[in-house]
C-alpha cells in the first residue's frame, strides 16, 4: 500500500497444483523488471482485481529474495507465446501453458532470467 515504485502483479499458475498465484513485479528502469514476491490468490480475485490483464515487457528478472511458486516452490517460469505465465512443470520433454494448453519443448532453459515480451 502506498509503495513509491512501480509495481503490478503478474498471474502465473503453477503446473503441479493448477492453482494461481500473483507474482508482484517491481519497475527497475525502461524495460527491466524484477520480481521480488509470490502469493497464492484465487482466480476469481485475480480477474476482479485485473491483474489477468497485466503484462510486461522487456527484461523480467528474480531477485534473491523472490520465494518461488507459493504452491510447489519452483523458481522456474516460463512464458507462453498467449502472453501467460505458468510455473515450469516439463512432463516428459514437454511443458504445458496451464492458460491456453499449448505445448513446446523447453530446450536450453536457464531459469535465471525471462524474456517477456507481450504487447498491451
Ligand atoms: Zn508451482
Ligand atoms: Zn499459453
Amino acid at each position: 500500500m502506498g509503495d513509491p515504485r512501480d509495481a503490478v502483479v503478474l498471474l502465473c499458475k503453477c503446473g503441479k497444483t493448477h492453482k494461481t498465484y500473483g507474482i508482484r513485479t517491481e519497475k527497475l528502469s525502461g524495460k527491466r523488471w524484477n520480481m521480488t514476491w509470490a502469493f497464492p490468490i484465487r482466480e476469481s480475485v485475480a480477474k476482479h482485481e485485473g491483474y489477468d490483464k497485466v503484462s510486461v515487457s522487456g527484461d523480467v528478472s528474480m531477485t534473491d529474495e523472490y520465494p518461488g511458486c507459493p504452491y510447489c516452490g519452483q523458481r522456474n517460469i516460463t512464458v507462453c507465446e498467449c502472453g501467460h505465465i505458468s510455473c515450469t512443470v516439463v512432463r516428459g520433454g514437454v511443458f504445458t501453458c496451464e492458460w491456453c494448453g499449448a505445448q513446446g519443448q523447453i530446450t536450453d532453459y536457464s531459469g535465471e532470467k525471462i524474456v517477456a515480451d507481450v504487447d498491451l
